[in-house]
């Protein structure tokens, strides 16, 4: 395994982490292996910066850049910033935006309420998350959970109108999210990709391993593609993917060692 020279990008729950412990311990063997390589295991979840820190510490991958709210936020540690970049880049729209173009949106009739017009508390109620946990979720940077107060038709009208503003919705459990358009798992990928060769000077190969519909761009993007099983609903890759795509025959952070085995076991 030649460390400087690959990326491992990952979705959390239902792929590192187990869908109902959120225990990693299975995957510990290759989390090892990577950090002795040196290869950058980077998190690309659709949770907030403020849900992942935590996890990144325990892990020990602070030095990593990390992908959050679904593509849409880019966290850069030090070492993968250009000079006078932030800790942050935004593909497309940050959360002053999308409010900005939200609050267009309210005004010409369309009703919803969004995380940024309650408090952690009402989100504790909407998730059934504990209150702890909700007061993460709630810090949003570059997506915004939508309540939906009206019929799918209206949603589609709504979805056109956010186009005007290069905003686009996705589907995700009781929620509409509204993020920039131009933002995925996978554009986040091939970012950090075009950011690696920069700094380094080497064009890079990456893993990617993910279990969910929205995870598909990020599979699309990589070279090393893993669908971790899902036994809840097992996700329908596009005929090009599926082709070159490994499909696990574990679930959860079992499959995750099982898909590093298949790429990376005899480097
Ligand atoms: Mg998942």
């Amino acid at each position: 395994m030649n460390g400087s020279s690959l990326l491992v990008f990952t979705d959390l729950d239902g792929s590192l982490l187990d869908h109902h412990s959120y225990s990693w311990a299975p995957a510990a063997h290759w989390l090892e292996k990577l950090r002795r390589a040196q290869v950058p295991l980077i998190i690309n979840s659709s949770k907030t910066r403020a849900e992942v820190s935590a996890l990144s510490l325990e892990l020990g991958i602070c030095d990593a850049p990390c992908i959050v709210e679904n593509g849409a936020a880019i966290l850069l540690p030090p070492r993968w910033q250009q000079p006078g970049e932030g800790d942050m880049i935004t593909l497309g729209a940050d959360i002053a935006h999308i409010r900005h173009a939200l609050a267009q949106l309210r005004d010409q009739g369309f009703s919803f309420e969004g995380f940024g017009d309650v408090s952690p508390q009402r989100v504790a109620e909407w998730t059934g998350l504990p209150l702890a946990q909700a007061q993460l979720a709630w810090q949003r940077e570059a997506t915004e959970p939508l309540f939906w107060h009206e019929d799918e038709q209206r949603l589609d009208a709504f979805t056109q109108a956010l186009a005007q503003h290069q905003l686009t919705t996705t589907r995700g459990g009781r929620f509409v999210h509204v993020m920039a358009a131009q933002a995925d798992k996978g554009r986040a990928l091939l970012w950090l990709k075009k950011r690696f060769a920069q700094l380094s000077g080497n064009e890079c190969r990456c893993v990617a391993l993910g279990d969910g519909a929205n995870d598909i761009p990020m599979l699309n993007a990589a070279e090393m593609p893993v669908l971790i099983r899902n036994d809840a609903s097992l996700v329908q890759l596009p005929a090009e993917l599926e082709t070159r795509c490994y499909l696990t025959q574990q679930a959860g952070p079992s499959g995750w060692n099982e898909g590093l085995d298949h790429w990376l076991g005899s480097a």
